[in-house]
């Protein structure tokens, strides 16, 4: 889970770096940095915390230049420390060469290890810094040759920005599992995990990068390579459910438009007698717009977010999320008292916020707390850069709907179907990642976590 951005040919390149990560804040909350190229020379500055602590007050300033990078993280691979906080920034035989990524390879402890034997030291527990030692061992004369040769070596998701002397590369993986996209602010070119955040930087929409595409810029312009082979594209449906920001377009399609399209797919396929639409605020807002409309109930804020505590799920340990959806969302008792409510939210992992949430709703007055959820029940973990917890602990993989429903004391429990998930984003199973609710890989996942699956599956039955 992470948010990248990068800008070139701008002579305040760093600050609108920083303006862009502030607009990406969502896509990772623990770790901020960013790196700019003056002339031949590079400089990093990178730490733990939100974007305004990491790189506020006089941080940018000793970053000058008209290039930069930056991004905002929260670790799926590798652990979270300062030394895994990204721009990496490093010397090799070509020169000084920076990066960010957003996604998760999945073959990156197979290299690593055989990286290590090699000799290899290795400073961060990440996988990006494996692709950066390809990229140093490479034998080419050309860093954009290096990188190429180096994704041949890598599965899984990958966007990403490289930043040298005089040149910025985008990549976007060959299945496009994570969105990136380009803009254009006067002269310079900016690119961006998400458009919502070309539109803090005042930046125009150009396009998406396609999947497979890698995009050098540098002083005469873009130039776009297409050196991957053609595959199935694979993009992140949770993207759509979950993560990117609904004022965002990602993989062609407005986010807050698909959202509600999944509310109102949701009502037809689990209608129930109720007086209102409560959403869980913010994720599912735009369903619950969605549901209401399609059913014709009034739309009610019955609970009240404090913004100013982080998302609960981004928490290290179960107790202090227990603790925080209390004091994250506050339930409105002049709305729910004695009435009968639908509640929307976009998904269940553990159940332990749903569970939360009903009860404060019961303890709020409702009379009947109906639970729907705008996306099918999530029974696996992802291996592409979602940070979603180990499958023994998806209480849909051990649970049915009627026992997840005991587990969280509602009503009732209705799911979105994988079918009318499909049809409301107006995508196919074919050119999507649905792994989270199918367990179907579209890039085969390591041999030790295939076998920990078949393991729990047979435990299972
Ligand atoms: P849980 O209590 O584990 O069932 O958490 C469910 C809540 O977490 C829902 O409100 C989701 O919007 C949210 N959520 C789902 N996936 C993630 C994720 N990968 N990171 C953070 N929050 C998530």
């Amino acid at each position: 889970m992470c948010g990248i951005v990068g800008v070139f040919g701008h002579k305040e390149a760093a600050g609108l770096a920083y303006t862009g990560l502030f607009a990406l804040q969502h896509r990772g909350q623990e770790s901020a940095g960013v790196a700019a190229a003056d002339g031949p020379n590079l400089a990093c500055r990178t730490g733990m915390g939100l974007v305004s602590d990491v790189l506020g007050g006089s941080v940018l300033d000793a970053l000058p230049g008209d290039a930069a990078i930056g991004q905002v993280r929260y670790s799926t691979t590798g652990d979270s420390n300062p030394a895994n906080a990204q721009p990496f920034l490093i010397r090799h035989h070509r020169g000084p060469i920076s990066v960010v990524h957003n996604g998760n390879l999945v073959n990156s402890i197979d290299l690593r290890a055989e990286l290590e034997e090699e000799g290899a030291i290795f400073q961060t527990t990440t996988d990006t810094e494996a692709l950066l030692h390809l990229v140093a061992r490479s034998r080419t004369h050309d860093v954009v040759d290096a990188i190429v040769e180096s994704l041949h070596q890598v599965r899984g998701a990958y966007s990403l920005l490289f930043m040298v002397p005089g040149r910025m590369i985008a990549i976007r993986d060959p299945y496009g599992f994570r969105p990136l996209c380009l803009g254009r602010l006067g002269g310079a070119w900016v690119v961006a995990s998400e458009s919502c955040a070309l539109d803090l930087m005042g930046a125009q929409f150009v396009r998406e990068m396609d999947p497979g595409e890698v995009l050098v810029v540098d002083v005469a312009g873009i130039h776009s390579l297409k050196p991957f082979k053609e595959t199935r594209s694979a993009f992140c449906i949770f993207e759509h459910v979950y993560f990117s920001r609904p004022d965002s377009t990602v993989f062609g399609k407005p986010v807050q438009r698909v959202r509600k399209r999944l509310g109102e797919q949701l009502f037809r396929e689990q209608p129930v007698q109720a007086d209102m639409v409560v959403p869980v605020p913010d994720s599912g807002v735009y369903a619950a717009m969605g549901y209401a409309r399609a059913a014709g109930l009034p739309f009610e804020m019955g609970l009240v977010r404090n913004h100013y505590v982080g998302r609960t799920f981004i928490q290290p340990t179960q107790e202090i999320r227990n603790d925080n959806v209390r004091v994250k969302l506050n339930p409105v008792r002049d709305i729910l008292a004695g009435r009968r409510i639908i509640l929307i939210d976009d998904s269940i992992v553990r159940g332990t916020t749903s569970r939360k949430i009903v009860r404060m709703c019961r303890e709020a007055g409702a009379s009947e707390v109906h639970m729907r959820v705008s996306c099918p029940p999530t029974i696996g973990p992802c291996y592409y850069g979602i940070d979603t917890p180990r499958r023994d602990e998806l209480i849909a993989a051990t649970n049915s709907v009627d026992g997840i429903r005991d587990f969280i004391g509602a009503d009732s429990l209705g799911y979105l179907s994988l079918p009318g998930m499909l049809e409301a984003m107006k995508t196919d199973e074919d050119s999507a990642c649905t792994a989270c609710w199918t367990l179907e890989h579209p890039v085969a996942i390591p041999a030790v976590d295939a076998q920990q699956l078949r393991l729990f599956e047979r435990g299972q039955r």
